[in-house]
């Protein structure tokens, strides 16, 4: 039973600074809770997958930060920005001078397709084609070569959506968004005609909700097109949850939509699963079976197709990374932990405990369970803490990024914003380093 009583404080270091992260240092320091939290993250930048992930275009889902800076301005919390676990501080180091440390960490690989052709040329995996659009310094390099005429994008889930959608968009649809400069000039100079959506299975098993799915049918420049052929019965409809019905729906919609309506076509294509990615250093295709659903598993007709493509983009998923001395389930790419708890000292919360499912919001009530967890389980035991990170830091030359220091960055980044965009965000950690150090009155 922890005894978090007054004079005895829990030291808490967080590692990873998006949702997760930050759910869960709201709950852990809420009211008299006698708990400080240092939420570490290897980004000079804080937020995670808010500011990473989600898609330029969709700037209200970002809103969600403020909420995160509210917690920041908590005494009790810190952001330790541009610290990396495994680079400049190891796990053993952060049990010697915390309580507990918790990976929010997410699952930030891509999941492998396992076919043969992965490893060609012009195939990026979400994770890595999402960071370079949205800066993440760690894909800025990725450099995609989009003078193709037409793209694959693989998954049924909101994420391929995204990815199409952003390739589809017109300079003027991207104007009031944060797409990387780099990226925009890109992809408004690409000759890409025609986009798949390729799902394994059919309409009623697709993972992207209704929402981002109708956006689909309002592009500007590009035109959403379904086979009706491959869409169930409307009798069928009286059977279906409220999402399913509405995807039903958005997808019958655009049946209609013809291929000569817009300059651009995407297709949403179903019951395809990818069998083999051709090329001999680039990708220019790919071998596709045809397939049926039965009692909800995809299962192969024997029937191939090979559908042109230069550039391909799996989003079938994520895996977190593997952490030397943590536990780590293979199959699920999670770190193995019993409801979060991976020993006395260690816990996991968010895509990093449960993997890449739900919305942002999910990681609300799973940031609440593992603090209730850690306060019940943990005894504070006196640990050095702060003082003792920022030791560390000084030894060995961490620059540690403040969450005051991020607000200069979060500030140049804005005044940097032209023509309704929110921002113009760094894409190199030296440079929101130096942007940090810029001083200003309040130092
Ligand atoms: P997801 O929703 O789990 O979708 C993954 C898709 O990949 C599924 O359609 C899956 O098909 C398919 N897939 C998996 N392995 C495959 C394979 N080997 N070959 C072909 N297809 C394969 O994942 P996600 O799109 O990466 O999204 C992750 C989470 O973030 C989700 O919860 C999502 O809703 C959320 N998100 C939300 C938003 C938003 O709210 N706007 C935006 C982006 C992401 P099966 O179903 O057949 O396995």
């Amino acid at each position: 039973m922890g005894t978090n009583g007054a004079g005895n404080t829990l030291s808490v270091a967080i590692i990873g600074a998006g949702p997760a992260g930050y759910y869960t240092a709201e709950a852990l320091t809420k009211g008299d809770n006698n708990v400080y939290v240092d939420i570490i993250d290897k980004l000079p930048t804080p937020f995670g997958l808010i500011r990473a992930g989600v898609a330029p275009d969709h700037q209200s889902i970002k809103m969600v930060s403020k909420r995160y800076t509210a917690t920041n301005g908590r005494d009790n919390v810190r952001f330790v920005g541009n610290m990396a676990l495994g680079r400049d501080i190891t796990m053993a180091e952060l049990k010697d001078l915390y309580d507990v440390v918790v990976l929010a960490t997410g699952a930030p690989k891509d999941r492998p397709l396992g076919i043969e052709g992965e490893d060609l040329r012009g195939v990026h995996g979400s994770g890595a084609f999402v960071g370079w659009y949205n800066s993440h310094p760690d894909f800025t390099d990725l450099n995609p070569d989009l003078r193709v005429a037409s793209v694959a994008v693989i998954g049924n889930g909101n994420v391929a959506v995204d990815v199409a959608r952003i390739l589809a968009k017109t300079a003027e649809e991207m104007a009031d968004t944060d797409l990387a400069p780099y990226a925009n000039e890109k992809i408004q100079a690409s000759p890409i005609k025609d986009i798949y959506i390729l799902g394994r299975r059919g309409p009623l098993e697709a993972a992207f909700t209704p929402k981002e799915l109708t956006e689909l049918n309002r592009l500007e420049n590009c035109v959403a097109l379904v086979d009706a052929g491959q869409l169930p019965d409307d009798s069928i409809d009286e059977t279906l949850s409220g999402a399913a019905k509405k995807n039903m729906a958005g997808l019958r919609a655009m049946t209609s939509n013809k291929p000569s309506d817009k300059p651009v076509r995407l297709h949403i294509k179903f019951f395809r699963r990818p069998m083999a990615l051709m090329g001999d250093s680039t990708v220019c295709g790919l071998r596709l079976e045809e397939t049926r659903v039965e009692e909800g598993r995809c299962v192969g007709t024997g029937r191939t197709e090979i559908l042109p493509a230069g550039l391909v983009v799996p989003c079938i998923g994520y895996r977190a990374s593997p952490i030397e001395d943590v536990p780590f389930d293979e199959g699920r790419g999670i770190y193995v932990s019993d409801e979060g708890r991976i020993d006395e000292q260690l816990y996991c919360v968010g895509w990093a405990r449960r993997g890449p499912t739900g919305t942002i919001g999910t990681n609300k009530p799973d940031g609440i369970g593992i603090a209730a967890k850690i306060l019940e389980e943990v005894t504070p035991a006196g640990k050095r803490g702060r003082a003792g990170l920022d030791a560390i830091a000084e030894e060995r030359g961490v620059h540690i990024v403040t969450f005051a220091d991020w607000k200069k960055i979060d500030a140049a980044e804005m005044a940097a914003a032209v023509n309704g965009a929110p921002r113009v965000k760094f894409a190199d950690v030296d440079d929101m380093v130096s942007a940090a150090e810029v001083s200003d009155h309040t130092d």
